[in-house]
């Protein structure tokens, strides 16, 4: 059996206890050891063998998989944050389903949701947005026109930008293009959750210069909305006077 893993943003308590329990009784694991945090291989019983797949492609990856299972090996494979963005999980499994080798997927805590804690952030403020655009500059993978950052940026909501620290000065041009003013408030959240962790507020022209002046090459989340600012509107559900399916409205 093999166990996708959500290995959380950094900090390694930030595992779910069913991660953690994987981890410390599985035969094999492999791990993407360019963002995975090494001290959750402490978890690995003695004997276990860890593999870093930062150094294997997909086929040496199901290589080890498909030798585990002949043998009767349980493997975990470590995904940094959640397997679901940016994983490169579905080619995995469908390989495996090709295999006929059994699979789960175990979720993990997200660095989108790692930033917003380190910001103690809401990224849903009433008023100001109760969406979040999850997306990334094209670099050597491309991302579709229709979801440039430029057209995200049109509908002035939540953004958080994976995977693209290094092309922060086209981030603030497609963001500006897109309608956002210069002066907006946007973050930029370097290894949220590790020891090293920084969080940097600056605005949406000067996301490179920040970065740069923050020695930030890597590893970050650009986070971008009016949640960074000051205003908003209570909540309708801690309302005093708004009655709800537990609660009477106080007069
Ligand atoms: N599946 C992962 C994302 C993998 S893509 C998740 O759910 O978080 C790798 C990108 O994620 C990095 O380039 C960076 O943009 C972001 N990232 C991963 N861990 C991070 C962290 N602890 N702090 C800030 N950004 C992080």
């Amino acid at each position: 059996m093999i166990h996708f893993v959500g290995a959380g943003p950094g900090a390694a308590d930030l595992i779910t206890m069913r991660g953690a329990r994987l981890l410390q009784e599985t035969d094999i694991i492999i791990y993407a050891g360019s963002l995975v945090n090494p001290a959750l291989l402490e978890y690995a019983k003695v004997g276990c063998q860890i593999y870093n797949s930062a150094e294997m492609t997909l086929e040496e990856v199901i290589d080890v998989m498909k030798d585990a299972e002949s043998k009767s090996l349980d493997t975990v494979r470590l995904h940094t944050g959640d397997a679901s963005l940016y994983g490169a999980i579905r080619e995995q499994m469908d390989l495996l389903d090709e295999l006929g080798i059994e699979y789960e997927d175990i979720p993990g805590v997200s660095s989108f949701s790692g930033a917003a804690a380190a910001l103690n952030a809401e990224y849903t403020l009433p008023g100001v947005s109760q969406s979040v655009v999850i997306t990334r500059m094209a670099g050597r993978t491309p991302v579709p026109e229709k979801e440039s950052i430029r057209e995200f940026a049109k509908h002035d909501c939540t953004m958080v930008i994976f995977l693209s620290t290094g092309l922060l000065e086209e981030v603030s041009e497609e963001l500006m293009e897109g309608g956002y003013a210069a002066d907006a408030p946007a973050a930029i959240v370097y290894k949220a959750t590790w020891p090293e962790e920084k969080v940097v507020h600056c605005t949406v022209s000067t996301l490179a210069e920040t970065a740069r002046d923050n020695n930030i090459t890597k590893t970050a989340l650009i986070l971008v909305g009016g949640f960074l600012g000051d205003k908003y509107e209570r909540s309708k559900l801690y309302d005093p006077g708004f009655t709800t399916e537990f609660r009477q409205a106080s007069k």
